[in-house]
């Protein structure tokens, strides 16, 4: 919820505990001081103890130690007509501190009663929301800084030091800059000048966008890959590696392709038969549109607590956006969205609408690749025509397309031997078999020809590992069969090959 707009009103409205989620403590202060109307206010913080919030200084007994903080708090007179401000205390909110959490409770019970007309508010960077007081909450966010906001706050900044930096450097800048906290923002202009680097060179905005990656990696939710497989290294898929060519062209001169009218691209989604190249394709999409890749990994964005999943999903389209332009690869998309069909759990829903929502009207150069084996449990909200740019099914590779990846697999280990293989005879015994058991073959005869002393490999050591391997349709036949049924039979989905 917007801060700014709501804050005030939901302490008047006596809602008992506000939660802002915030990394910068001071703006937060500011915020509450404005919207507290007179109120008495008290802070708790883990390292000073119960302070007056205006002057930081200790209150009666300092109580260092938050339950006894809390349990004066509750049982004293003077309460009413306060708002008590909890910082640090996210530590503290799970069920090694059942006291903390009782005494939480009890307060806003007292509160709701209207026995005081109080609001307590956690501020912290962190949302931890134990199920015992989820009713009693409401979560705000910090507003985000405008390009704009940042611009005026380098010029504010470089005047300080007395330097200046050309109008074109400074729209780098603010654009290097977005999704980073004052904080953040702050500590990046200390460095560089630390570093003596100049904010008019080029180098000085790589050092910031280094800097940035660090403040990326270290958030723990997204993660930035180091791409080096290419286009070419995807055998078959060729209508999903021309679609792909095509939006290249677009998202390499979005500028121009705007000006002429063109939408901003969304992204796709990849689904279909496991080891069939799904994840090579994300990858390769940021190398052919020469941007990062970001890799979202649904299972660490669900969080355990309310409202932490869908914080994680924020920051990470947030950061997601800081950084762009970039490719967003959103791996086993199921995993965070399976069975959002109204029956759903609430925080599941609640993300998948935050997703849904960005996804429809993202303006930022953000490339969505999302991949996912079994999306028949997925809503169709999600396979809605506007959502992604479009969807493709991925198969299990048709005999041309076993031949190109036999020769990718085999050109990347032995690239003398690629024309001295008959694929003929590999493809008709590889009928079933995914890109990735057809990798596992070439590994294990690449090992075995070295290990049998043989000067080269052959067809025939080929054949001998096809014939050790089990392979995908043999391994998951019925699951396999069930989901070609469900790709097949979909009309609004694109067939990679
Ligand atoms: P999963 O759904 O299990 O993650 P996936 O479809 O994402 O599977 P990949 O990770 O892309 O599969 O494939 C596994 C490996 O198999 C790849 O690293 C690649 O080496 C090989 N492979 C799969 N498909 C192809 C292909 N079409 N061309 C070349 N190699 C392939």
């Amino acid at each position: 919820m917007n801060i700014k707009d709501n804050l005030r009103e939901y302490i008047d409205a006596g809602y008992p505990m506000l939660y802002i989620n915030a990394y910068e403590e001071i703006k937060a202060d500011t915020l509450i001081e404005k919207y507290s109307d007179g109120k008495h206010l008290v802070e708790w913080n883990g390292a000073d103890g119960l302070v007056d919030f205006k002057t930081k200084t200790s209150l009666l007994g300092n109580y260092m130690r938050l339950d006894e903080a809390l349990s004066y708090l509750k049982n004293t007179d003077g309460l009413d007509n306060h708002i008590i401000v909890l910082k640090d205390i996210h530590v503290y909110l799970n069920d090694e501190y059942p006291t903390v959490i009782s005494l939480l409770k009890s307060i806003c019970q007292k509160i709701n009663k209207g026995d005081i007309e109080s609001t307590i508010i956690i501020v912290s960077n962190t949302v931890k929301i134990p199920k015992e007081l989820e009713k009693f909450i409401t979560i705000f966010e910090m507003d985000e800084m405008t390009q704009d906001d940042i611009k005026e706050y380098i010029k504010s900044y470089l005047d300080y030091y007395g330097m200046s930096v050309a109008p074109k450097r400074l729209k780098e800048l603010s654009v290097a800059f977005k999704g980073l906290s004052e904080y953040e923002i702050d500590s990046l202009l200390n460095l560089t000048i630390a570093k003596g680097s100049d904010f008019n060179n080029s180098n000085g905005i790589r050092s910031i966008h280094e800097q940035k990656r660090q403040i990326i990696m270290k958030t723990n939710i997204l993660e930035m890959i180091n791409v080096k497989e290419k286009i070419s290294d995807i055998g078959g898929l060729n209508n999903l590696k021309q679609w792909l060519e095509r939006k290249a062209r677009v998202f390499k001169d979005i500028d121009r392709a705007m000006e002429f009218g063109v939408d901003m691209p969304k992204g796709l989604l990849i689904a279909g038969i496991p080891g069939c190249g799904k994840s090579l394709a994300a990858k390769a999409t940021s190398a052919l549109f020469e941007v990062p890749l970001l890799k979202l990994d649904m299972g660490k964005i669900m969080g355990k607590y309310l409202g932490e999943s869908e914080t994680n999903m924020r920051k990470a389209i947030k950061l997601a956006e800081a950084i762009s332009p970039c490719v967003l690869w959103v791996d086993e998309l199921e995993k965070g969205f399976a069975g959002v069909d109204g029956s759903g759990h609430e925080v599941t829903m609640r993300l998948f609408g935050t997703f849904l929502t960005w996804l429809q009207e993202k303006q930022t150069p953000v490339f969505v690749v999302a991949t996912a084996n079994d999306i028949s449990k997925m809503p169709p909200e999600l396979l809605r025509k506007g959502r992604f740019d479009d969807i493709f099914y991925v198969d299990l590779p048709d005999d041309r397309e076993r031949e190109s990846i036999f020769k990718i697999h085999i050109a990347k280990r032995r690239e003398s031997d690629v024309n001295k293989i008959e694929y003929s005879k590999l493809v008709n015994k590889t009928a079933g078999f995914s890109g990735a058991d057809i990798e596992g073959v070439v590994v294990d005869a690449v090992e075995n020809a070295f290990a049998d002393g043989k000067s080269e490999l052959s067809t025939d050591i080929l054949i001998k590992a096809i014939d050790d391997t089990k392979s995908l349709s043999v391994i998951m036949k019925d699951k396999l069969k069930e989901l070609q049924d469900f790709y097949k039979n979909k009309s609004t989905f694109k067939s990679a090959t």
